[in-house]
């Protein structure tokens, strides 16, 4: 056989056109770039208090607070490291673009996390500073030391220093000249300095660190929002919906950083909660709504949502997590007058790999099902997990992402980094997915949970899509169950019921049989209060994994 050169990558691009992306200013310049033209107008708006900061009071108070950071107690500058330990709150938003300023990271933590979890990331991130409220600061490891400094945003405590009244009050506001400084002042600013430290959700294993500079998530950011047809159409007339949490890196970019480069007015939820969200979409006339699919489900089969007026939402986001056609459309009955679309996303893309194109300001027609199209400025390509040649359309294999946007790298782990990014630039996903005629990308299911039952390729999500569409199923997931050698894994489910509802083991898996090939049947049903999820609406597959094994050993 004659010896063949390797065959060229077939990439897939943006609809729309590559665009100038200036991606070599400090962070907080970038998004806040338009701060003369919107300074009077609404920024962050709490939710619960109604509280509301003006783009200028944002931009002085994260000033004030970037002054105390560089001060001698608390000496965090360049290549410093603060940790966000806290609920979707003002003090979050100033923490992190303060930090920005003198040019140290953020990493954000869950607060809801173990002590064990908390002292991990902290002594991993090397982080000197933690940000965090009354709720959290007990789960902190002994800090007598000095070697931890604990700021506190809701209360006086020994031993911590309080938020406003020590570090804010520290920094007079009218000291301009302190005011003033900002980290590219001295020339020792560089872009691919990280900014951001955000930890992956841990789905697959422990949460990985993943450094984002200030060039990955400024030209993330460019990518969604900036251009003359920006691929997320939004202006500073709208008003966003902030009920994710902003330690995920999907809340931080998408509504936080492109919410505040477009001048845009932020409603900040301190947690989600189904019944406050929907009065506080209709109090604020909130316009665009950012969601993960477990919340989206949730308002599809609410009833509640129909008593309030929804009507303001001209756009409805939803990623991190997939989500089937038939809830799309359950969904789309409930608001008709908002369009409602995909991103999706990974920590280690900077996180937006595609995006919807029904969101563009000169809107394209799309599926749904999708996850959207490539953003500009960037490449994409599927690979064969087996061959790792590249693939066609219509043909699933590994997704692939390269651009500026993705991570520098994971913390401290070269050697996972090199598993992940490799020699030609090439991010990749772990995810599997095709690229369809339209350039939409179908996300199938990640390469490391697809069932393999004999031989045959079964993916929980298609399964989890169909479940939820039962009305008396509120939640389910799918996860394969390791039996003999000869056939592998058989698809189990996990079923939580509606309340009140009758449904047996037999109902269930006839209602899949009857809509699946053969060997994509369920073959066990366990019925479960509640399916185990991340903040980011992921089903925690290594949590059922283990209830299945405490079931096989009872
Ligand atoms: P870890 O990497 O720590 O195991 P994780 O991958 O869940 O956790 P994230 O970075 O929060 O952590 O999630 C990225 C993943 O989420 C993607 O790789 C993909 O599997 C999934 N995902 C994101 N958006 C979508 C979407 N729209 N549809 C389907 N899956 C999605
Ligand atoms: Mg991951």
């Amino acid at each position: 056989e004659p010896t063949q050169a390797a065959s060229p990558d077939i990439i897939f691009r943006s609809k729309l056109p590559d665009i100038a992306i200036t991606n070599t200013l400090p962070l907080h310049r970038y998004c806040f770039e338009r701060l003369p033209e919107v300074a009077d107008r609404p920024c962050l708006i709490d939710g619960v208090t109604g509280e509301l900061l003006t783009y200028t009071e944002v931009d002085r108070l994260s000033r004030r607070l970037a002054a105390a950071f560089r001060r001698e107690t608390l000496g965090v500058g360049r290549g410093g490291v603060v940790m966000n330990l806290l609920r979707n709150s003002a003090e979050f938003v100033l923490s992190f673009f303060a930090a920005s300023r003198v040019g140290a990271a953020v990493t954000t933590a869950n607060p809801m996390s173990t002590p064990h979890e908390i002292a991990n990331q902290l002594s991993a991130a090397g982080a000197t500073v933690v940000i965090t409220e009354s709720m959290a600061a007990d789960k902190l490891p002994p800090h007598g030391d000095g070697t931890l400094t604990v700021v506190l945003i809701d209360e006086r405590r020994d031993g911590c220093l309080h938020f406003w009244d020590d570090l804010m009050a520290s920094v007079p506001d009218d000291d301009l000249a302190v005011l003033a400084s900002d980290v590219d002042d001295d020339k020792e600013f560089d872009p691919d300095d990280v900014v951001a430290l955000p930890y992956s959700s841990g789905t697959t294993g422990l949460p990985k660190g993943v450094m984002l500079t200030h060039r990955s998530l400024s030209t993330s950011v460019a990518q969604q929002v900036d251009g003359d047809n920006p691929n997320i159409g939004l202006n500073d007339g709208d008003v966003i919906l902030c009920a994710l949490p902003m330690f995920h890196i999907y809340s931080l970019n998408t509504i936080l950083m492109c919410g505040l480069r477009v001048g845009a007015a932020i409603v900040v939820m301190r947690r989600f909660d189904l019944a406050t969200m929907m009065e506080l979409v209709e109090r604020h006339r909130i316009t665009i709504a950012p969601l993960v699919p477990p919340i989206v489900v949730a308002v599809a089969k609410s009833e509640a949502a129909a008593a309030r007026d929804l009507s303001s939402v001209r756009m409805v986001l939803s990623g991190a997590a997939p989500m089937g056609k038939d809830i799309e459309d359950a969904f789309m009955a409930k608001l008709p007058g908002a369009v409602l679309g995909q991103g999706y996303g990974m920590t280690e893309a900077g996180p937006v790999l595609s995006m919807c194109m029904a969101f563009a300001k000169e809107p394209f027609k799309v599926k749904s099902g999708a996850c959207g199209t490539v953003v500009r400025n960037a490449e994409l390509k599927i690979v064969s997990p087996d061959s790792g040649e590249s693939l066609g359309r219509n043909r699933p294999g590994e997704i692939c992402i390269r651009g500026q946007q993705i991570m520098k790298g994971y913390l401290n782990n070269p050697e996972a980094t090199k598993n992940t990014i490799d020699a030609g630039g090439w991010l990749h996903t772990g995810d599997i997915g095709y690229v369809d005629d339209d350039d939409e990308i179908f996300i199938v299911d990640r390469l490391k949970e697809i069932i393999k039952y004999r031989g045959f390729q079964v993916a929980p999500a298609e399964l989890e899509a169909l479940l939820i569409t039962h009305p008396c199923i509120a939640d389910a997931a799918v996860v394969g169950k390791q039996i003999e050698p000869e056939i592998g894994e058989i698809p189990v489910a996990f079923v939580a019921k509606t309340e009140g509802s009758e449904l047996s083991e037999d109902d269930v898996k006839q209602f899949v049989a009857k809509e699946v090939i053969y060997y994509k049947k369920l073959r066990e049903v366990f019925f479960v209060d509640k399916i185990p999820k991340a903040p980011s609406g992921k089903i925690l597959r290594r949590e059922l994994r283990k209830q299945l094994q405490d079931h096989q050993q009872q």
